[in-house]
């Protein structure tokens, strides 16, 4: 389908998802998060010829959440490469974002970088190469997304960090089996301001363009990641990106994929484009129900997948 017909599908998708709208729960584990409203849509192609396509409230802004895990991994890739994963693993969890089980089991070495405790043990490594972290995470979206105005919400990130017990002990415990370089409060103060950058969906897909374009960002022709990097980053998020959920996410929507607590979901069609699609209402594995839907319509719509 040429892409002339992507605003169509996707204005078609946006009144097809409304009965969806007030199907899920807005997570409610910070106020922050549990005040939003769930009846939002909003989503977003960024073509590998730098195209825009957006339907629904594409200018509403909001915290990106786990999908900064993408960028932290990516930042960490450019600074360490595969020593990287000696401090983390690639394998899907099977258990929920937020679980602690395995690492007790598996001696504090994470499965995956999606999953929180491999975000955070991949921020440490961060944080140990970087001499402002926040600075320049921000900094990488704005230039990715082409967008100076882009902040942190930091009364999401005060909230996160004032109720961070679950994370925090995911850390101490990584820290416990030497898997751990900084101070356990300082990498999670950075974690959560990286979940607390806003965007739009049309800014995420185009901060996240390349990811579909082989490891180079289409407006400034800069690589981010090496061609065999951004494969693997693919790959990963196939495999782990939805947490324990990623295998339904998979086979409905058949592209690699990730999701964050706020309701947003970014997706990836390598060689074509970036999808980003926004709506607070989530599953029960903190997973958006009409973001999901969206994108097995679009995929089915499109007749598109990596397959
Ligand atoms: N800030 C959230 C947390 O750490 C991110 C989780 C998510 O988006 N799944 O709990």
């Amino acid at each position: 389908m040429p892409t002339s017909d992507y605003q169509r599908v996707l204005n078609e998708i946006t009144q097809e998802v409304k009965p969806l709208l007030t199907q899920g729960k807005v997570a409610d584990y910070i106020p922050a998060l549990a005040e939003v409203s769930p009846e939002q849509f909003s989503i977003a192609i960024y073509t590998t010829e730098g195209e825009i396509f957006c339907a629904g409230d594409c200018e509403q802004r909001f915290t990106i959440q786990s999908v900064s895990k993408v960028m932290t991994l990516t930042l960490a890739l450019q600074r360490y490469g595969d020593e990287l994963w000696n401090r983390v693993g690639k394998e899907p969890s099977g258990t929920a974002f937020n679980s602690l089980t395995q690492l007790e089991f598996e001696k504090g070495i994470p499965r995956n970088p999606f999953i929180n405790a491999g975000a955070i043990v991949t921020c440490d490594a961060l944080y140990s190469r970087l001499s402002a972290p926040m600075h320049s995470m921000l900094e990488t979206f704005r230039d990715l997304s082409g967008n100076r105005s882009i902040v942190i919400d930091k009364q999401v990130a005060n909230s996160e960090y004032e109720f961070r017990h679950r994370n925090a002990a995911m850390a101490h415990l990584m820290k416990s089996f030497g898997n751990f370089e900084n101070e356990v409060d300082d990498v999670l103060w950075s974690y959560f301001n990286f979940c607390a950058i806003e965007l739009n969906c049309i800014e995420l897909a185009k901060a996240y363009n390349f990811l579909a374009n082989k490891g180079i960002d289409y407006s400034s022709n800069k690589r981010v990641l090496s061609s065999r990097q951004n494969k693997q980053l693919n790959s990963l998020l196939f495999t782990s990106g939805l947490y324990d959920a990623a295998g339904d996410f998979g086979y409905r929507v058949g592209m690699p994929g990730k999701s964050g607590v706020s309701g947003t979901i970014l997706a990836v069609l390598p060689n074509r484009f970036t999808v980003a699609v926004y709506s607070p209402g989530l599953n029960s594995f903190g997973n958006s129900v009409a973001g999901i839907a969206a994108l097995e319509l679009l995929s089915k719509k499109l007749d598109i997948s990596i397959f």
